[in-house]
């Protein structure tokens, strides 16, 4: 094996991950061949501003990671449009779909996850759309027209993005889901109802605690029938119901799969010598054998970083807390630490520009919710790490300095620090 700085590495996927995890190996010094194959053809782009800025302000946004100069500029070989079909991890090859192959001594999968398929829906043709790729996105921006009907399957994330969205652009909106709250999935209850009621102002009609039972198309448009009887019509239908991992190709590598996606440990590496993985694909199970599988841009940045790193032989810093963010309603909301803290605490008037709430466990703060307070983040975030323990007051304290707190951790998990109550939100 040679010296990792010099060793050919193929990266398979040239979305978030893939194309960080390029760019990191040559600021970290490695100097041999990096291939990055990606089965779309277009440059790494972002893909969070597909469901915000993409669709409400195409021509001013900006979507591309770096420009195709910059991957010459640092020799990393762009095959685009082409998919890798096999990899053979004893010979250290990838077959790729223009029948061709790749040799390595490093691979980082990189592959994401797909929109999962809902084929009741899919089958009424061209006025039905999922929101993964760029693609998609163009595709339903060509179907947006002011006054028409737009139905939403999935109050996650994305089909909150999209419902705000096509609001914004002058669609009707219905979102149905089968949870009883949106974004329950990845929000605690506070911020589901701060949302639901902000896009209720905007005129968003919610159905939740039903799903769509039947799908039929009619001369007017698309017909869904819900299991509580409602039936709901629209001129398209989104959807937005999680992403899957396509595990063919990780299958033909042999390495350990956990609940669907790629198993790593916290250093990004997979069951097999050689191949290292980040983003969306994998699950990362750490130190204490916890799994956590997390779809989002900073965590495809961030193991992008330590799949890099630990090819070379390189330490990573210790994990950060998660950290997520999404924009709806006219709100940026940022998410760090576990959502599913026990108790929650505002801090900041709910009708002022910028409010947030914390979460605790057991006293300790261990998640922090920010509504356009993104500067508060930061400290949020260090005081999430520590796991510091705060009185509920100061921590409902607008005036609270909150910088200088988590940078002094003045209150710490041996502070004399009565049990903290839920204050009223
Ligand atoms: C509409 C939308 C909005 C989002 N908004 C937010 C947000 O606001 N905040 C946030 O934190 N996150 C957001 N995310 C999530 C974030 O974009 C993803 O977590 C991130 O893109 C994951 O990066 P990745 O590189 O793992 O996967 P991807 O970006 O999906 O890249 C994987 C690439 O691999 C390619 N590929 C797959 N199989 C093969 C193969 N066999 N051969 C070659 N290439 C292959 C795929 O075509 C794809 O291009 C959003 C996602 C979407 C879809």
């Amino acid at each position: 094996m040679k010296d990792p700085f010099n060793a050919p590495v193929v990266i398979l996927g040239a979305g978030q991950a893939g194309a960080a995890a390029a760019m990191e190996l040559r600021k970290l010094g490695h100097v041999g061949a990096i291939t990055l194959v990606g089965e779309e053809r277009q440059l790494p782009y972002e893909r969070p501003p597909l469901s915000k800025e993409a669709l409400l302000r195409p021509d001013e946004t900006r979507v591309l990671i770096r420009e195709a100069r910059h991957y010459s500029d640092i020799r990393v070989d762009l095959r685009l449009g082409v998919r890798a079909v096999e990899i053979a991890a004893v010979s250290r090859r990838v077959w790729l779909s223009d029948d061709t192959w790749l040799e390595y001594d490093f691979l980082i999968l990189a592959t994401g996850a797909r929109a999962r398929r809902l084929p009741m829906l899919d089958a009424l043709g061209d006025r039905v759309h999922r929101l993964r790729t760029m693609e998609d996105a163009t595709r339903l921006r060509s179907q947006l027209e002011r006054g028409a009907r737009a139905v939403v399957v999935g109050a996650g994330v994305i089909g909150l993005e999209l419902a705000s969205s096509l609001v914004e652009l002058g669609l009707t909106v219905e979102v149905v889901d089968p949870a009883s709250r949106v974004m329950s999935r990845n929000a605690p209850e506070v911020v589901s109802r701060l949302l639901h009621d902000a896009h209720v102002r905007r005129g968003v009609r919610f159905h939740l605690g039903t799903s769509v039972e039947s799908a039929c198309r009619l001369a007017s448009g698309i017909r869904l029938v819900m299991s509580d009887g409602v039936a709901l019509e629209g001129d398209l239908v989104i959807y937005g119901v999680g992403a899957v991992v396509d595990d063919g190709l990780l299958r033909t590598a042999g390495v350990d799969l956990l609940n669907g996606a790629l198993m790593v440990d916290e250093h990004c590496q997979t069951s097999v010598p050689g191949i290292l993985a980040a983003g969306d694909v994998t699950v990362c199970v750490d130190g204490r054998g916890v799994p956590r599988r997390m779809e989002t841009w900073e965590n495809a940045n961030t193991q992008a970083i330590i799949a890099a790193r630990t090819l070379l032989g390189l330490d990573s810093d210790p994990p950060q807390p998660p950290w997520f963010w999404t924009d709806q309603c006219g709100m940026n909301i940022q998410f760090a630490g576990d959502m599913a803290a026990s108790d929650w605490i505002r801090r900041g008037d709910p009708l002022a520009s910028n409010f947030m709430f914390w979460g605790l466990r057991e006293g300790l703060v261990t998640a922090a919710v920010t509504v356009n307070w993104g500067r508060e983040m930061r400290s949020a975030k260090l005081l999430i790490a520590k796991g510091i323990s705060v009185p509920s007051h100061v921590l409902a304290d607008p005036l609270l300095n909150l910088r200088q707190l988590a940078k002094s951790g003045a209150f710490d998990a041996r502070a004399d620090v009565q049990p903290v109550p839920s204050a009223p939100i």
